[in-house]
């Protein structure tokens, strides 16, 4: 699979249905995955945390999130044509898995935010197999068994939405306990499924303008989106400082 390296993270240069194709291949496999959609936000973390770097790449699946992403690709010569948002691939992965069985289990939210995005998932997927769910706030005293409940579960296949770098921190420490054979941290998400949140208009997505509409609607993020005229600038400045292979 083609990849590019950027500020020291490896982005897999694959577009939606790519990579819904890889996750279906994952499910065929007897072991796990990890799938995470690094946006600029992301990997400037990891460009400054090398430890986080480290989990990332440990991934199996690294899609570009974002268009600071899709853009640094160019400016490295490895041009990735578009983003693969985490929810886009999850939408296409559940229309594949809509009738073949795959135990999937929704984690992450505030309370009733789950059993809110199963509910809406189950009338547009009806043969979705949705085995389990778990809201997305607990102390750290809780996480054992909580991979015991997505275990016991039988789940093959787990949404993971706790927010970044929250869910990918989440994912990689778990990695070998968890008997799933993939495990996605999507972000907001479940939030997107159950009706609470709405994405930008497509207008805004197609033209790489999200970020623009998000900030609109929520003005707190004003400081994370500061990241990305740094991100820009430090992959103009140093990206080429990284292997290509
Ligand atoms: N969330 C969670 N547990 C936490 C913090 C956040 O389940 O401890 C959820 C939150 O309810 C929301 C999602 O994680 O549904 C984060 O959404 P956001 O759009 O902010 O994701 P990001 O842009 O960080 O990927």
């Amino acid at each position: 699979m083609d990849k590019v390296n950027i500020l020291g993270v490896r982005v897999d240069m694959v577009n939606i249905p790519q990579a819904a194709d890889r996750i279906m291949d994952f499910l065929d496999e007897d072991k796990f995955h990890a799938v995470f959609t690094p946006n600029s936000e992301i990997i400037m973390r990891a460009y400054k945390e090398p430890e986080f770097a480290g989990l990332l790449n440990r991934a199996e699946l690294l899609t570009a999130d974002g268009i600071g992403v899709v853009y640094a690709s160019k400016i490295l010569k490895k041009p990735i044509r578009e983003r693969a948002a985490g929810y886009d691939i999850a939408r296409q992965v559940l229309a594949n898995i809509n009738d073949t069985g795959h135990k999937l289990f929704l984690f992450g939210g505030k309370p009733g935010v789950a059993e809110e995005a199963k509910d809406k998932l189950i009338t547009e997927y009806p043969k979705l197999n949705i085995v389990g769910i778990r809201n997305g706030y607990f102390g750290n005293d809780e996480e054992e068994e909580i991979v015991e409940q997505i275990n016991n579960s039988g789940a093959e296949l787990i949404f993971v939405c706790l927010g970044a770098p929250k869910q990918e921190e989440w994912i990689d420490r778990y990695r070998s306990a968890l008997k799933a054979r993939v495990a996605m941290g999507i972000g907001g998400s479940l939030d997107v499924f159950a009706g609470r949140v709405e994405r930008a208009p497509e207008i805004f997505r197609k033209t790489g303008m999200e970020w623009f509409y998000r900030l609109c609607k929520e003005p707190w993020r004003i400081g994370r989106m500061m990241e990305l005229p740094k991100f820009a600038v430090t992959v103009v400045a140093k990206g080429r400082n990284y292997q290509q292979d």
